[in-house]
């Protein structure tokens, strides 16, 4: 439960065409990794997957179901923010658990989704604090934990750590690394850090000008780019 896939999908902004025809195969629990220069699509392909912006064509399924018409909150996937994008006036638990409110969920249930989020993310003495009262990698792992608590069967990170100094940037990356093996899910994850890439993805997708310019394992993309775009972007085995 989590496979994905892209045919033709493109996007155009007025005369822009941003997104020129993406074609992508996501198995269920892969690492997959976009990177390419900025104002390349990344952010914008990251929305179209979630539904939070339309795809001016193109076809996207989960799991093998069509879901081009399918709201966002239907979609079984959960999308984190390089911005934490919580709420400041919500202690942790309301943050983590509005969401599952917001869908009914009995209270049980969401107060148990939260003690084991929070355990996963150490964040049990920060659950009746506000953002505010946190680091900016604690709110990371709040957004983090909202995510987790849905059970999406689709992880969106659109540059997650790019907020966080370079220490809180690896323990960070390290946690999101042991969350996707013990959840066994499948996580979509946009950097432009080149050491993010070749070290949490099972495959890298390498975008520019709208195309996707190389797929592969980081050690395929490192060993044989396709181009001297993918070359220079990976870093070039020299
Ligand atoms: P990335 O995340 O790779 O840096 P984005 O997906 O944010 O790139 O943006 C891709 C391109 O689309 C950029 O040129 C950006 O200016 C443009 N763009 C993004 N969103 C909009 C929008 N809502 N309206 C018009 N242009 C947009
Ligand atoms: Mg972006």
């Amino acid at each position: 439960m989590g496979s994905l896939q892209l045919k033709s999908v493109r996007k155009s902004f007025g005369s822009v065409d941003v997104l020129k025809g993406i074609d992508l195969d996501v198995k269920d629990g892969e690492f997959v990794i976009f990177v390419g220069p900025s104002g390349c699509g990344k952010s914008t392909l990251l929305r179209i997957i979630a539904g939070l912006d339309d795809a001016t064509s193109g076809s996207i399924t989960i799991d093998g179901a069509e879901v081009v018409s399918v709201p966002p909150a239907k979609r079984g996937i959960a999308m984190v923010f390089q911005s934490y994008a919580l709420y400041p006036h919500l202690s942790v638990k309301d943050n983590m658990g509005l969401g599952l409110k917001q869908a009914g969920t009995p209270k049980a249930e969401i107060d148990k989704r939260i003690d084991r989020a929070s355990a996963m993310l150490s964040l049990e003495k920060y659950l009746a604090r506000r953002p505010a009262e946190l680091s900016g990698g604690q709110r990371q792992r709040v957004a983090i934990g909202r995510a987790i608590v849905r059970e999406p069967k689709l992880f969106l990170f659109d540059e997650p750590l790019s907020n966080l100094d370079a220490a809180l940037r690896v323990n960070t990356r390290l946690e999101i690394a042991r969350l996707h093996r013990e959840l066994k899910a499948t996580m979509i994850y946009v950097t432009h850090d080149q050491v993010e890439a070749m070290t949490l993805a099972d495959k890298i997708v390498v975008l520019d000008a709208g195309v996707v310019q190389q797929v592969g394992s980081p050690m395929e993309l490192y060993n044989r780019p396709a181009n001297l775009f993918v070359a220079g972007f990976i870093g070039s085995p020299g």
